[in-house]
């Protein structure tokens, strides 16, 4: 399992980048929801601890629905984003396709890495991800490549933000100068 800030560095990329068609806050919150089912694991941390939540369907159906109760409290949402001055406009729809694709980077990622990871299920047990590089690759390279990768996203990630936080200040002094006009 990489560490969960480079879950969240990735997929603060993809939320801000895709913030047209992906849900920005939903894409980051599920990695945490996902990464429960490690947390209440038997004989963590050394057994078999990825299970259904971290596979691409049943993974990905527990990210839609998290994306739909998001939509309940999308009020709060809204008033967070607005906070951290990122503009913000909740969508159900948004909110599903980010559940789930935050869930398949997630599985990728952790696929990669962990032993244990079994992407497929319920349909095979195969450990695909993880046998894709096992016999090329030592495990610790996979994973400083995993490590690069996180970095990388993480500074674009930032720069995306920075880019965020301006256009949010462009257009709230836009606003204000067009209520202070009206109002002359
Ligand atoms: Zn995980």
């Amino acid at each position: 399992m990489p560490h969960p800030a480079y879950h969240i560095g990735v997929n603060s990329f993809f939320g801000l980048a895709l913030r047209r068609w992906v849900d920005p806050f939903v894409i980051v919150a599920v990695n945490v929801i996902i990464d429960l089912e490690v947390l209440f694991s038997s004989g963590f941390p050394d057994s078999h601890r990825h299970w259904y939540f971290h596979t691409f369907l049943v993974g990905g159906i527990i990210g839609a629905v998290f994306g739909m109760l998001c939509w309940l409290f999308r009020g709060i949402i809204s008033r967070a984003m607005k906070l951290v001055r990122i503009q913000y406009k909740p969508k159900l729809w948004k909110m599903c396709v980010a559940g789930t694709l935050g869930v398949w980077v997630h599985v990728l990622m952790d696929g990669l890495v962990s032993w244990d990871v079994q992407p497929f299920r319920p349909f095979t047990n195969s450990r695909a991800l993880w046998r894709m590089f096992k016999h090329t690759y030592p495990v610790d390279q996979v994973r400083r490549w995993i490590f690069i990768i996180s970095v990388i996203f993480s500074v674009a990630a930032v720069i995306l933000y920075i880019l965020a936080v301006k256009k949010f200040n462009k257009s709230s002094a836009e606003a204000k100068d067009v209520s202070c006009k009206s109002e002359i």
